[in-house]
């Protein structure tokens, strides 16, 4: 089955290929021809996966999906959440939005947090949704320099090292994003 992956995230591109099995092909934007900049206007994951998905699937009439993902910080009201990608500006930057992580979390003894992703797929002109939550602590400085995003500050439980000191593989036992495509690839099978 082919399905176009809605994102430029060459990190997540990597994540979900290292976790297909044997007849599934996803197409990147980038191999559908496809340049934009896919907006993410909404104040929850699931609405913005929808958009992704939707302005994607209206442009390629082909099955596609999308994700979302925040970073979930109880002992900041779930901040940055929705907000993850520009919690420190605009300028989207993971180094930014790391420093502004820690200095909030100064202090706090509450160090729990959840990463979340929301899958929208677009299966014959329906859409579907599948969560993968991963709990996890968040560091008071960071360690590892693979992965991406909050990687270097967040140890999921069950673990002793954070995301950004583990290969592929490594991150895939534990992540949301891995979880959520577990799911998306269980209902395809059954579909
Ligand atoms: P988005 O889903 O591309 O909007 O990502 C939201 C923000 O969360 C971005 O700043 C990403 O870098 C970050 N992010 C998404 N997935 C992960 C992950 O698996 N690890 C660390 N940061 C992530």
């Amino acid at each position: 089955m082919k399905l176009v992956f809605a994102t430029n995230n060459d990190n997540k591109i990597k994540e979900i290929r290292s976790l297909l099995g044997n007849g599934f092909e996803i197409v990147t934007l980038q191999e559908a021809g496809i340049d934009i900049d896919i907006p993410e206007p909404h104040d929850t994951l699931e609405e913005n996966a929808r958009e992704k998905s939707v302005t994607i699937h209206n442009m390629t009439h082909q099955n596609c999906f999308s994700e979302d993902t925040g970073l979930e910080i109880l002992a900041l009201n779930g901040a940055p959440g929705v907000l993850s990608a520009r919690y420190a500006g605009e300028q989207k930057s993971a180094d930014d939005n790391i420093v502004k992580v820690l200095h909030e979390m100064a202090g706090k003894t509450d160090r729990k947090a959840n990463f979340r992703t929301v899958i929208s797929l677009i299966l014959d002109n329906k859409e579907y949704q599948f969560e993968g939550i991963c709990p996890g602590t968040i560091l008071t400085e960071r360690k590892g320099g693979k992965g991406f995003g909050y990687d270097p500050i967040f140890v999921p439980d069950g673990a002793d090292i954070t995301f950004a000191e583990m290969d592929l593989a490594g991150k895939n036992q534990y992540s949301h994003r891995a979880k959520a495509f577990q799911k998306l690839i269980a209902f395809l099978k059954a579909h």
